[in-house]
């Protein structure tokens, strides 16, 4: 562009090669501080200012207007005046009238796509049925294209009162250098406020999304929710038939002729081992009945990979799955909202469980790790699954990313943000040779008070 614009300037130096080369000097100049003022403004009211501003002073016009196309209509979008106080700039929009400017010269810019200058003989032809022209023949007049890459984009107009001859023809080039200009300008502001017009659409649609992830998010804890109640039932009911039937064996012990007491302790024990089980389950089921109104408390995180353990162990039996923990009771102290958490490390050991169905030619194995390090307590869990690609982590926390047939790819997403509204962090990297690990790092509980005000989730 800037190549263009040189060639151009040397034609205009070159034009008159008699003239005295100071003068072309001096228009050329004035060319090119015109050209860096438009260049230089990228919203349009700025462009226009410039462009008004420049065109009156330059050509020594008394008055300049700039219309501009919009829907195949001209509005007048600047004016200036010079009057005995100065200059007089309006910059309103308005629709360009019957009465405006000198309407023959100005719609025969917009017709050719030439520029018009009107105190020219030959031109003046061209206008003769331009009343206001004929009666007013002392006026100079002269009319420039706006022409840009899409075609004509407006009109730059001139006049000067006192007689013919005024518009020179340096003047008259460097007022159309100024259009070429301030064309390019035009397409850029435009393009400019379409950019930002498009950028805050997406930006409206981006809330959108987000307010649509936060209702799936509620929807999905719903689900996860579901998912735990069925193995709450599961699990409940599963130690409920077991008592039945040790109390039944207990019952038939004690009414043999010589009852055998060794096997009614042993059927006792196993009452209490299942009634221990089924309230640890009660127990859980209680928490997540506060799952609605999130509370924030020091907790352990060993308690809660043994209750997410507790849910899952029957998933675990049945699709023989190793598991594995190093969680101490009393080792793992943060401070957040339990429940929320303990939906975290649930989607997060669900996914490991489902990542390790189609594993056939090696051990299923689940570990669960919990370590502290520089003030944060930090939970991996790891599987021996399908595992995920090398660059995965890149893109596997996005909303919707799912490969599963029933998937919704919702999971990560909220963990991570549940795990973000906790000051924490959720990672995830491929295992060697195979296998998952996904990472969530929590503020120790000590270090979470003194540092960090309460989240607001
Ligand atoms: P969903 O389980 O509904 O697909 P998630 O957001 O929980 O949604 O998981 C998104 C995707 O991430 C899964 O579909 C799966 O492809 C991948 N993924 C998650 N966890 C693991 C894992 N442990 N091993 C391999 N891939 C995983």
């Amino acid at each position: 562009m800037a190549d263009f614009h040189m060639t151009r300037l040397n034609r205009l130096e070159r034009a008159k090669p008699g003239n005295d080369m100071r003068m072309v000097y001096l228009e050329a100049n004035a060319v090119r501080i015109a050209f860096r003022a438009l260049s230089n403004e990228t919203s349009m009211a700025g462009l226009l200012e410039v462009l008004i501003r420049n065109s009156l002073e330059r050509v020594g016009a008394e008055r300049c207007a700039v219309a501009l196309l919009r829907d195949g209509e001209f509005w007048i979008e600047a004016e200036a005046r010079a009057t005995v106080d100065g200059v007089e700039y309006v910059m309103e929009s308005r629709q360009l009238q019957e009465c405006d400017l000198r309407r023959g010269v100005f719609m025969a810019v917009a017709r050719t796509h030439r520029r018009a200058l009107l105190d020219d003989a030959p031109w003046l032809a061209e206008f003769e049925r331009d009343v206001d022209a004929t009666q007013r023949t002392q006026r100079s007049v002269l009319c420039v294209p706006l022409l840009g890459q899409s075609g004509l984009l407006g009109i730059l107009y001139a006049e000067k009162d006192s007689g013919p001859g005024v518009f020179t023809e340096e003047k008259v080039a460097l007022l159309e250098v100024s259009a070429l200009q301030a064309a390019i300008s035009i397409e850029n502001a435009r393009l400019c406020a379409e950019i930002m017009r498009s950028n805050s659409m997406r930006e409206a649609a981006k809330q959108e999304l987000r307010e649509l992830r936060d209702g799936l998010g509620w929807g999905s804890s719903h689900n996860t929710m579901r998912q735990l109640a069925a193995s709450i039932i599961h699990e409940v009911s599963q130690p409920l038939v077991s008592i039945a039937s040790s109390a039944g064996a207990a019952l038939r012990f004690m009414r043999h002729d010589e009852p055998n007491f060794v096997e009614v302790e042993d059927a006792l024990k196993r009452i209490e081992l299942d009634s221990t089980r089924a309230h640890n389950v009660v127990r859980s089921l209680r928490a997540l009945a506060k799952l609605s109104a999130p509370s924030f408390s020091v907790f352990d995180l060993h308690d809660i990979v043994q209750e997410v353990l507790l849910v899952t162990r029957s998933q675990l039996e049945e699709h023989t799955i190793q598991f594995d923990t190093n969680a101490v009771c009393g080792t793992s102290m943060v401070w957040g909202d339990k429940i929320q958490i303990q939906q975290v490390v649930l989607n997060l050991v669900i996914n490991a469980i489902e990542a390790m169905y189609e594993i056939t030619d090696r051990e299923r194995r689940l570990f669960i790790r919990v370590s502290t390090s520089g003030g944060h307590v930090r939970l991996a869990i790891e599987d021996t699954g399908v595992g995920v690609e090398k660059d995965a982590a890149n893109y596997i926390f996005a909303p919707f990313f799912t490969t599963k047939s029933h998937g919704m790819g919702m999971g990560l997403p909220i963990c991570r943000s549940i795990v973000q509204a906790h000051a924490g962090q959720l990672t995830m990297e491929p295992l060697s040779p195979y296998g998952t690990c996904f990472e969530v790092w929590l503020p120790e509980a000590r270090q979470r008070i003194s540092t960090y005000p309460e989240p607001g989730i």
